[in-house]
């Protein structure tokens, strides 16, 4: 099976880029969520201890329990509520708060454009209502950008609605509540000082989709994957590699075969011409379920060392890329 390798020095130096733009580590919550986009959870959660982070964002119940050692406090974005003094939990519509039991800490999400999760802002006070009435603690109000990676205006006009809805928060009672609406775009377009938390993914993992003029601040890549030779062979002229035999040699050459494929959440899709890797050979013919082949002898191959590049090779994005990884693959830290 193929390696992956997380590099230390590089998270950290993202980590630290977000928290000189906040002022604090206090303030940035690291999203670990889908086996910390890919890069393991348990692993990302250790060194982001290290580093000397103390929240977490995590999308299940269960991601939680796996990292409550590591961790102050951990937002659940996903999951039913239940009462845990460690985990707080989001409120995706007016039925999660009906069904928190008593005592649960809760984030009210409050849906500010992105009309994905969240309670409407015209059903505000109908929720804190019913939060007080339910008993539950409320320990923050959130809410989620939909452009933020994308050059318009629209991240500031979600920003004055959320503006409204902490007034309203407020004018309400609720006064040691935390608000937060950053992900790791907007923190790096927007001032973060005033911000009670930011919730950094991507950044933290060492990506902007951001377009050019935003790439203020250096982000560097935190994982490679690595594949390792199993076998050789000499092929000649008009032999032809793998399923369906798509690739045919022009001349005589030695190709190996190596242990990565879509069993490990390597795309096989036939849609883009054959990946070029990290180290600039072009998968010959098609991903097997365990293996690609390369014109190449080397023990070990650097696959993918930039996410965001190979993305566009197979056109999605660089999260895509990486939470698809085999959560089975090892990884290592160096
Ligand atoms: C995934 C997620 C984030 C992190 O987003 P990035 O773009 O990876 O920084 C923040 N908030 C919520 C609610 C999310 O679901």
């Amino acid at each position: 099976m193929a390696t992956i390798k997380i590099n230390k020095q590089n998270f950290f130096h993202n980590l630290n880029q977000f928290t000189l733009k906040c002022g604090s580590k206090a303030q940035v919550g690291i999203v670990l969520k889908d086996n910390a986009y890919g890069h393991g959870l348990e692993l990302m959660a250790e060194l982001a201890t290290e580093f000397g982070l103390t929240e977490a964002v995590v999308r299940t119940y269960a991601e939680a329990k796996r990292i409550k050692p590591y961790f102050q406090s951990i937002l659940v974005l996903g999951d039913r509520a239940c009462v845990d003094a460690h985990c707080s939990f989001a409120l995706n519509c007016l039925d999660d708060i009906d069904q928190a039991p008593h005592g649960a800490v809760v984030e009210l999400k409050v849906d500010t454009g992105m009309h994905r999760n969240g309670i409407a802002m015209a059903e505000l006070d109908e929720a804190l209502q019913r939060i007080r009435k339910q008993g539950l603690r409320l320990k923050g109000v959130m809410s989620h950008n939909r452009s933020a990676d994308e050059l318009s205006s629209e991240l500031f006009w979600q920003q004055k609605r959320f503006e409204m809805v902490k007034q309203r928060v407020k004018a309400a009672g609720f006064d040691t509540v935390r608000f937060h609406s950053f992900n790791s775009a907007t923190a790096l377009r927007l001032d973060c000082r005033h911000e009670d938390l930011i919730r950094v993914g991507i950044g933290a993992y060492g990506y902007s989709e951001l377009p050019e003029i935003y790439r203020v601040i250096e982000l560097k890549p935190v994982l490679t994957l690595w594949a390792k030779r199993i076998s050789s062979r000499i092929l000649q002229k008009g032999d032809r590699v793998g399923y369906g035999g798509t690739y045919e040699a022009s001349h005589s050459m030695e190709v190996s075969t190596y242990d990565l494929g879509y069993g490990d959440g390597w795309m096989r899709s036939t849609r883009f011409q054959s990946f070029v890797t990290a180290e600039g050979l072009p998968i010959l013919g098609r991903v097997s379920m365990d293996y690609v082949s390369l014109a190449s002898t080397k023990e070990e191959v650097c696959i993918m060392d930039n996410a965001l590049e190979a993305s566009k090779q197979v056109g999605t994005i660089s999260y895509e890329m990486m939470t698809l990884l085999n959560p089975d693959i090892k990884r290592i830290v160096w």
